[in-house]
């Protein structure tokens, strides 16, 4: 298979029932600023080029962000800064993303997340969280002869990725480390043909961390940066 075929099995996904009632009441319920768009209101799949070396994972879609319009951090304040960033680091081709057809591309990073349907108050369950692990293992190793590196946003996503990366045929170096900004691990492949991953964690680019100055730009831009430089970009 291919990540696009992939993709086209992702948006189709209806196995975490709360979540489908969710993601699909919020799309007619808009926010009046909002109130034009027609809601994408379906599972959101990872976006960037399937030969990305540095993968960036965070919690899941964004009610009135990525859920509005069909792409990770896309729409909303938490992708403003991320895009801005991954644009001043050149990893980006411009520095916004408000909708699928911005124009905006990736360079050798891909976008997505442990949970692809929106969640209320932004919390998946635990039970949620494990049913929608398939789909980071396949994308993970559909990316395995390229990726290099892994940024995780928030505690999360960093369990989630780390069991995500575990199935998908990497080992997680004993004791399972803990999460925290700055935090790295390499993880190895199983095979003789793998590579070497690193996962990076970083404080959630969320309104709330962003705006209480426990994520400053600096602080992602620098986590960022070394992935960049681990994953070769
Ligand atoms: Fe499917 Fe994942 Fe959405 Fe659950 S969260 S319905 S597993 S895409």
């Amino acid at each position: 298979r291919t990540l696009t075929e992939l993709e086209t099995r992702l948006v189709r996904c209806r196995a975490c029932p709360r979540l489908v009632a969710w993601r699909e009441e919020t799309a007619l319920a808009k926010r009046p600023a909002f109130a034009d768009w027609e809601y994408w209101g379906r599972p959101v799949p990872g976006f960037g080029p399937a030969d990305a070396a540095m993968m960036i994972t965070g919690l899941a879609p964004a009610a009135h962000g990525a859920n509005r319009t069909g792409r990770m951090f896309t729409g909303d304040r938490a992708g403003d800064l991320l895009y801005a960033t991954l644009y001043d680091l050149g990893l980006a081709s411009q520095a916004t993303a408000t909708g699928l057809d911005d124009g905006l591309e990736l360079y050798g990073v891909r976008v997505t997340a442990p949970v692809h349907c929106a969640p209320p108050a932004n919390r998946p369950t635990t039970g949620e969280r494990d049913t929608c692990r398939v789909w980071l293992v396949r994308e993970a190793q559909l990316m395995q002869p390229t990726l290099r590196s892994v940024v995780v946003l928030g505690t999360f996503g960093w369990q989630a990725a780390l069991s995500a990366l575990e199935e998908a045929g990497w080992s997680v170096p004993p004791p399972r480390p803990a999460f925290g900004h700055g935090v790295r691990t390499t993880l190895t492949p199983a095979g003789p043909t793998g590579a070497e991953v690193t996962v990076f964690g970083c404080y959630h680019v969320s309104q709330r961390n962003v705006f209480t100055g426990r994520l400053t730009p600096a602080m992602l831009r620098q986590v960022l940066a070394e992935a960049a430089y681990t994953a070769g970009l």
